[in-house]
């Protein structure tokens, strides 16, 4: 029989009605499994954090990670994370990076509290289960389950404030569905990088900047000083206006800053616009391409690379593997 550890981070699938109004996480792991049926597998429970998503932070993901390896060295075939939704998307990235190895680790959550009409919190929780134990859930690296739909770390994104089909891979789909309770994957295998958890991941920081129409670089002016690396959420394909070229070009001198791209969806082009403040020109000035990752989970690598003391060529090459 596969035995699989359930790790408990808080979020919506652990919430319950608060006296002040509003739910507030409270269940702990142990709590969660009750809700699974019988299932031919052996589940162990661990709470490592009670806290809604938007409040963990790089110290929480460093416990988890530890507590994932630990799993896996004692035996565990199988993890599932359950988690807040806001930020699974950076918490299945960070897994993916530092947690090496063919187990398959899968995070899950709710949309909808336990007590409420319809709460997809058992539901999705189970899928998660069957996809942990599933051999064809080996080696595909952190995988994202909601509303029965397998996601990869490398590209799901919470796209809806409320459905409880929020989740999406945009430009790639799925890796592959749980049907009749069954996960059927078609994923193709994980991208293989791991970063080490640097003595300094609780210190750095690592700030994300978003362009806007008309905008004079005012918040990246701010913000930079503040910082030990920026991520520019760019326009379009990675695009600034021209009168904030100078500072970008300045700041890119001094910390590294990787190039994103505000969109949702797709990469950031490398060669087809010339114009200044375009990603040929923003390129050429030393902004290091994000590939494919989009802006949270640009920030989370760059995070743990420059934990790691990486230098501009070290992210570089660790940014290139998402081209
Ligand atoms: N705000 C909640 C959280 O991320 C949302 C959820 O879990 O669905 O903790």
């Amino acid at each position: 029989m596969k035995r699989v550890a359930i790790l408990a981070m808080g979020g919506t699938i652990a919430m319950v009605p608060a006296p002040g109004g509003g739910v507030v996480p409270a269940l702990g792991a142990d709590d969660l499994v009750k809700a699974l049926p019988d299932l031919d597998a052996a589940i162990t429970a661990r709470t490592v954090r009670t806290l809604p998503s938007p409040s963990i932070g790089f110290a929480d993901l460093v416990a988890l990670a530890d507590a994932v390896r630990e799993e896996i060295a004692a035996g565990a075939d199988g993890i599932v994370v359950t988690h807040g939704t806001d930020t699974i998307e950076e918490t299945a990235i960070f897994l993916d990076l530092t947690v090496p190895g063919d187990t398959p680790v899968v995070v899950t959550g709710a949309m909808r509290p336990p007590a409420s009409p319809g709460a997809d919190g058992p539901a999705n929780l189970f899928a998660a289960v069957k996809v942990a134990t599933s051999e064809d859930a080996r080696g595909l690296g952190v995988l994202v389950v909601m509303s029965d739909e397998v996601h990869g770390a490398r590209f799901v994104r919470k796209g809806h404030t409320s459905s409880t089909g929020a989740f999406a891979s945009p430009g790639f789909g799925p890796l592959g569905l749980v049907v009749e309770g069954e996960p059927r994957l078609r994923g193709f295998p994980r991208v293989g990088l791991t970063v080490p958890i640097g003595p300094k991941v609780e210190d750095i920081r690592v700030g994300l900047v978003t362009v806007a129409l008309g905008d004079d670089g005012g918040l990246l002016r701010c913000a930079a000083p503040a910082f030990d690396g920026v991520v520019l959420a760019g326009l379009g394909a990675g695009h600034v206006p021209a009168d904030m070229v100078p500072l970008v070009a300045e700041v890119a001198a001094r910390i590294p800053v990787v190039l994103a791209s505000r969109t949702g969806s797709g990469s950031v082009l490398r060669q087809t616009y010339g114009y200044p403040g375009s990603e040929r020109d923003l390129l050429d000035r030393g902004l290091v391409h994000a590939g494919f990752l989009d802006p949270a989970k640009a920030r989370v690598l760059l995070h743990l690379l420059l934990a790691d003391g990486a230098d501009r060529d070290r992210v570089t090459e660790a940014f290139d593997h998402y081209r």
